[in-house]
């Protein structure tokens, strides 16, 4: 069981490599990173050729770039999260696209641990289940897929640790401190794992700095080179955007928040829940305390004539809370799609069919991108958001961007995470959807 050579986490393969040459190989990767989230296939597709012995140099080579970038990354947090975040991207992609069931195995072993995984019948045999009617069934299911030719899929058991999301959403059987389930449902926790475990390697790759001077060269021209991804990061919170993020990057806004500023703009005026669910996402997108209690008091008709600091006293109040400084001082985040849907406010739940319609047909999305969508595609989207609300939400999606979400847009922080790599801007912090249902697509 070996682990697949488009993998960075091994040792990377020998660097006694002349200096130029490598950070060439950074660059490139990074350019492939950069390129990523605008044609995922493509990418994979012309980057990732299928594995042959004759193919193992070029992998060195991608393994070589991802070393170094990990040496830069330990130079500067603002370059760490962005190489984290990509390449935990990447790794979703090529374990899915690029990874054999044994390599998978090596994968799972890999990122969560040795001790930590456990074949199925291993399990059984070793926990004395055998007589498990759970266990079974799961077993038979996951036999009847494979004759139905219908699942690449395998069962696997992760120690309950490594897994605290799949046990917070009851996701899998929780048996004797394991989690049963089949590799697919693990893929979220998975990419976290990776994603944890490459942040381990930056901490420890520091010891390579200090030691080789030209090395230490290489990652401060690479730091400077790279600087565009610290600066967009921190774009939203810079003076000059303060409440006006909806005109100057409405291509990033979900339906549902695009709906809510659009209201309150032309309104002035909001219930309380679609107060609290746009406070949540504005904080979130980097918006400071002091710029959105600036943008209500500007917006909402509740505070003509009434001073600043009156204003602060009664909503600011609200939305210092928010932010988690008033009151029980709770940080908030954005509620997810499915909590929004019982809570808050969708276009896709909450408008009449009519409406539903001329919003989709019409707004800050379809404009900033110049795209018309025909009627008969949005009567699709209408009839489809009375049943299955979010697919309706990611169809747009991928009308808009003209691209489709690799996962169903279960958070509308995700949205926004997808368009902003897509439009190349990186802000959104980093908070993962709650739910991880996916969906292959392409
Ligand atoms: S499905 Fe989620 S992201 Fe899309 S509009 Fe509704 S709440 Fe917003």
């Amino acid at each position: 069981m070996s682990l697949p050579n488009w993998f960075i986490l091994q040792s990377p393969p020998n660097l006694n490599i002349e200096i130029r040459e490598w950070k060439q190989l950074a660059l490139h990767r990074v350019k492939l990173l950069e390129n990523l989230p605008s044609n995922p296939s493509q990418v994979i597709r012309d980057n990732f050729p299928t594995y042959e012995d004759s193919l193992n140099e070029i992998y060195e080579q991608y393994r070589l770039g991802a070393y170094l970038l990990r040496l830069v990354a330990a130079t500067n947090r603002s370059l760490e999260a962005w190489l984290i975040e990509s390449e935990g991207d990447l790794f979703e992609r090529l374990y899915f696209d690029r990874t054999t069931p044994d390599q998978k195995r090596a994968i799972f072993k890999r990122v969560f641990g040795e001790q930590n995984v456990m074949e199925y019948e291993e399990f059984k045999n070793s926990r004395d289940e055998s007589k498990n009617v759970i266990l079974a069934k799961l077993y038979n299911d996951y036999i009847s897929g494979l004759r139905r030719g219908a699942s690449r899929d395998f069962l696997i058991c992760v120690h309950f640790s490594q897994v605290p999301w799949m046990i917070s959403n009851r996701k899998g059987y929780l048996r004797k401190g394991w989690v049963v389930s089949n590799e697919n449902s693990f893929r979220g926790s998975l990419k976290k794992a990776f994603e944890k475990s490459l942040q381990m390697e930056i901490e420890s790759s520091q010891n390579l700095l200090g030691v080789r001077e030209d090395i230490d060269e290489a990652v401060q021209e690479l730091e400077q080179q790279l600087a565009k991804h610290t600066q967009i990061r921190s774009r939203f919170s810079s003076e000059d955007l303060v409440g006006s993020l909806l005109h100057n990057h409405p291509e990033i806004f979900p339906p549902c928040m695009i709906y809510l500023s659009t209201e309150l703009e032309s309104t002035r005026r909001l219930t309380h829940t679609k107060r609290l669910q746009l406070g949540f996402f504005l904080k979130r997108v980097g918006m400071s305390v002091e710029e959105q209690l600036n943008y209500w008091f500007e917006k909402s008709i509740d505070n003509v004539n009434i001073s600043y600091s009156e204003f602060l006293r009664t909503s600011g109040y609200q939305i210092r809370h928010l932010y988690g400084l008033e009151g029980g001082k709770k940080d908030y985040n954005v509620p997810k799609c499915s909590t929004i849907a019982t809570s808050y406010f969708c276009p896709f739940i909450h408008l009449d069919p009519e409406s539903l319609h001329e919003f989709l047909a019409e707004n800050h999305l379809t404009k900033a991108h110049s795209v018309e969508i025909s009627s008969n595609l949005i009567d699709q989207l209408v009839e489809q958001s009375s049943k299955d609300p979010t697919s309706s939400c990611t169809k747009y999606f991928s009308y808009i961007y003209n691209r489709t979400p690799y996962r169903k847009i279960v958070h509308p922080l995700q949205w926004v995470r997808i368009s902003s790599k897509i439009i190349g801007i990186y802000n959104v912090e980093n908070q993962e959807p709650k739910e991880e249902t996916k969906r292959e697509t392409q």
